[in-house]
């Protein structure tokens, strides 16, 4: 296993910490950044999945541009030196500030979520002398048949604009001297495993595109959003992503019109598995019919699970023992939901066993805060260590 040339330096740190493998990481964007070229596609990456500067920095130099959910992220992907052309900015509740911080920063474009956005997008950029390059985000109601947690593009969740509010949408912006329409923009979820979901999304989309050029708008950017799967069953077995398929399938089912651009925003895929949450193991307890292993890593340092019912792979890195036990494995934390897997399967754990909860670079990290008052784990990375 990988990790054993990190076992004597892990021993030595303060447990629990984030591990990166900038091998991993370097490898997927290589992986991913081939496929984009091979179709002419271009992706920003959604920084909300992992916002740690030396990841950003590895994924700003591999080419991509910045998905932003908020200003902060916005300012924070303008800092980081991505290009204002590459950032793309969305989510349905933009306050004024984040807004006004958008369009200070020229970004590329707002997806812009209902008509009142697009509305007060207008007055502020009428305000400040500028154009606001927008898309709209549609909810072209698909379910992902993903976590019910993750999946945005069913008509009843927040995200988007549906079909039928689009002959006011366009009224609108033709009333808004300060806004110009560039694209369409799609997100319909996340942890999609089913490319008969993407299909779809795609036979959606062709099918907003010709009721959009029924009305002779023309649209130079297409962007489909994230939703690609990672392996969370067998991380190290299998730590990228079908890129391959994914592209292939868009590029078959997609219908691209003369001068468009097709964009993605790949979160999860490109950063969940260079990321290791590492723990120690405090105790051993009984339990009734059970036995648990409590964690010096709690759901505030990781929360997929208590929040979404995650499931991560969990390898107890330091035992040698030959014999295998099941286990609770959960933290310290005063909640039930903080618990990392039941009935995982380890060999024989023991107080002061390192034990590593896989996939954890995106959603984890970024997620973490200080419930209980607990310090917040530092990140360590290969190949300094
Ligand atoms: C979260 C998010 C993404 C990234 O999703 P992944 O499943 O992590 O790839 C992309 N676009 C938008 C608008 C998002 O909110």
């Amino acid at each position: 296993m990988q990790f054993l040339r990190y076992i004597n330096a892990f021993k030595r740190l303060e447990t629990p910490f984030y591990f990166y493998d900038l091998d991993i990481l370097d490898q997927t964007l290589r992986l991913y950044t081939k496929f984009l070229r091979k179709y002419g596609f271009k992706a920003h990456y959604a920084m909300k999945a992992n916002a740690n500067p030396r990841i950003l920095e590895m994924i700003h130099r591999s080419g991509l541009g910045a998905d932003c959910v908020s200003g902060n992220e916005v300012q924070l992907a303008l800092d980081m030196g991505f290009d204002p052309d590459t950032i793309v900015y969305a989510g349905v509740g933009k306050s004024d500030r984040e807004i006004r911080t958008a369009l200070q920063g020229d970004i590329f474009c707002f997806n812009c979520e209902s008509v009142p956005e697009i509305r007060v997008i207008n007055d502020l950029a009428s305000q400040m002398g500028k154009t606001a390059r927008i898309s709209l985000r549609l909810n072209p109601n698909i379910d992902a048949q993903t976590n019910k947690h993750i999946t945005t593009g069913r008509s009843k969740d927040k995200f988007g604009i549906s079909q039928w509010m689009l002959s006011e949408v366009l009224e609108v912006i033709a009333a808004c001297g300060n806004i110009k329409l560039i694209g369409l923009h799609f997100h319909i979820g996340s942890q999609i495993t089913d490319m008969k979901v993407f299909e779809k999304l795609c036979d959606k989309v062709n099918g907003f595109q010709r009721w959009f050029g029924q009305r002779d708008i023309c649209l130079e950017h297409i962007n489909l959003g994230g939703g690609i799967a990672v392996d969370y069953q067998d991380p190290l077995g299998n730590p990228f992503s079908p890129f391959e398929t994914y592209f292939q399938t868009i590029d078959d089912k997609l219908e691209i019109r003369k001068g468009q651009k097709v964009h993605f925003e790949p979160g999860r895929a490109l950063v969940a598995q260079c990321g290791f949450l590492i723990s120690r193991v405090l105790y051993i307890k009984a339990g009734k019919g059970k036995q648990f292993a409590i964690l010096d890593a709690g759901m505030n340092d990781m929360i997929r699970p208590a929040l979404y019912g995650a499931s991560h792979a969990i390898c107890n890195i330091t035992s040698v023992s030959e014999k295998q036990e099941v286990y609770d494995v959960v933290g310290p934390v005063c909640e039930s939901a903080d618990r990392f897997g039941v009935a995982v399967t380890m060999p024989e754990t023991d107080r002061g066993d390192l034990v590593a909860i896989c996939s954890a670079g995106a959603y984890g990290q970024v997620m973490s805060m200080r419930y209980n008052q607990r310090d917040l784990a530092q990140a360590y990375y290969s190949p300094d260590l």
